[in-house]
């Protein structure tokens, strides 16, 4: 096992790889920006190394500086989180070359997922299910454009095979709307990712988003952890995630599931991953790999008991997966809430200083979050700033749960998200179950303030 690993990211994931590290003996270094200097996990950290000023460009996103610092800090492994470099195969190879290891998927596997025509290739040829679309990367040839989306049948949405975070992606309604909207989704495809390549797919009215979460090890073992329903979305975002998903047959998800640790098999991945899918009439759409930690891992953790950072990193230092599918069990019901330092209703961002934060607490409540009460939420990165996770018997418990949480939580000085929650959480459609991706924008359209 190694000894040292630094934690290439900030905030509450930091502080979340910061705490598998100290429960398995392991000593983390953090790197911080100017930004984040009064962080918790800063101060808490074995070793804490200033990289660079606020602009992730200079520092969280600071391959030489990163990699530097596991050199003159005797690290032996990089633990990337999820966003900035976590997706970036050219780090993940740059971390290899160096002679350090990398803490989530080969390089290669990166790269194939991180085009997302080449995913849906490597997934179509594993037998994991696709969302019907155009073969491979659109063409230049209008009437082969045509064609293809006739057949697929409209509504379709061109999406950028470099696209991520919601972004680079156009329905279009009818045959008029077509060629413009390839021809502009190319142009930013190209200005934003880097990548002119875009595909085309069926537009899906009303799916649900539901995900599969997989580990793999070194030797070609792979399970899946079950599933989580992260429908609740604002323009791409998820707010709320829970797991399992409310209402879906347990066979269908097992043989989602099943063809998932397949595919790893296939491609050779390791690491933990999530294969996300649109879920709609009992059909479940592959729409992209996510390689590495995602921000609602929790309520997988809570419902199976698996620590899957803990498991990256014991797969990372080589050991075998120490549990078969078999031994995986989903115990009751857990629901994320994320808490965004943003108003609750117009969403701009509200960073600045947290005067009071209390907690919520009790049993089968879950926080991660790196606040306090006197930190200063910088202006510079992400708006969330921690997780609210509940765990309980039933779904009805958990909510029951998450309200009474939610109840007693205090955040002061700042805009949050949290009274969005306070009402989500008490919604009747949310309540019932199965509310589809669409769900919440038009919730808030009609609760507009
Ligand atoms: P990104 O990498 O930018 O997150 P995804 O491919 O995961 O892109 O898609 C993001 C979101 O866009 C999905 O969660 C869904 O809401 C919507 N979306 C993507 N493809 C389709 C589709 N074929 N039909 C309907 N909605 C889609």
């Amino acid at each position: 096992m190694f000894k040292k690993i630094l934690i290439a990211n900030r905030g509450e994931i930091a502080l979340r790889i910061q705490r598998a590290c100290r429960e398995m003996g392991i000593k983390a270094v953090v790197v911080y920006s100017e930004a984040d200097r009064e962080a918790k996990y800063v101060k808490l950290a074995d070793e804490a190394v200033c990289i660079g000023p606020p602009p992730s460009a200079q520092s969280y996103l600071n391959m030489p500086a990163i990699i530097s610092t596991a050199e003159v800090t005797d690290a032996q492994a990089i633990h990337p989180g999820y966003g900035f470099l976590s997706e970036n195969a050219d780090f993940a190879e740059r971390v290899e070359k160096s002679g350090f290891v990398f803490i989530g998927p080969s390089p290669e596997n990166i790269r194939m997922m991180g085009d997302k025509v080449a995913a849906k290739q490597a997934m179509l040829k594993s037998g994991v299910p696709c969302v019907p679309g155009s073969d491979g990367a659109l063409g230049d040839e209008p009437k082969e454009i045509l064609r293809q989306a006739r057949a697929i049948g409209y509504p379709v949405i061109i999406k950028a095979a470099g696209g991520g975070g919601g972004r680079g992606m156009r329905v279009v309604h009818t045959e008029a709307a077509l060629l413009h909207a390839v021809q502009t989704t190319r142009s930013e495809a190209g200005a934003a990712f880097g990548n002119p390549a875009v595909y085309m797919e069926k537009f899906l009215e009303n799916p649900r988003h539901v995900e599969i979460q997989v580990l793999a090890d070194t030797q070609r073992n792979a399970v899946w952890l079950g599933e989580r329903d992260c429908s609740m979305q604002r323009r791409h975002q998820k707010i709320i995630e829970e797991a399992p998903a409310p209402g879906i047959a347990r066979r269908i998800i097992e043989r989602i599931g099943d063809r998932c640790a397949a595919a790893c098999k296939k491609i050779g991945y390791r690491g933990a991953g999530t294969f996300e899918f649109l879920y709609q009439d009992g059909e479940f759409y592959f729409i992209e790999m996510n390689t590495r930690v995602q921000v609602e891992h929790p309520v997988t953790e809570m419902v199976t008991g698996i620590d899957i950072v803990q498991m990256q990193i014991r797969i990372a230092a080589g050991e075998k997966l120490p549990f078969t599918q078999r031994a995986v069990q989903m115990r009751g019901h857990a629901v994320e809430c994320r808490i965004n330092a943003e108003d609750p209703y117009k969403f701009t961002p509200s960073p600045g200083r947290i005067t009071l934060w209390h907690a919520p607490g009790g049993p089968g409540v879950r926080v991660d979050s790196h606040v306090y009460t006197n930190y200063v939420v910088p202006p510079n990165y992400d708006s969330m700033i921690g997780k609210i996770i509940v765990h309980a018997d039933t779904r009805e418990q958990a909510l029951a749960r998450m309200r009474s949480a939610l109840s007693e939580t205090v955040l002061e000085g700042i805009a949050t998200n949290i009274p969005l929650h306070r009402v989500l959480m008490a919604d009747a459609k949310f309540v019932e179950g199965g509310t589809t991706i669409h769900y919440l924008e038009s919730w808030l359209a009609q609760h507009r303030r």
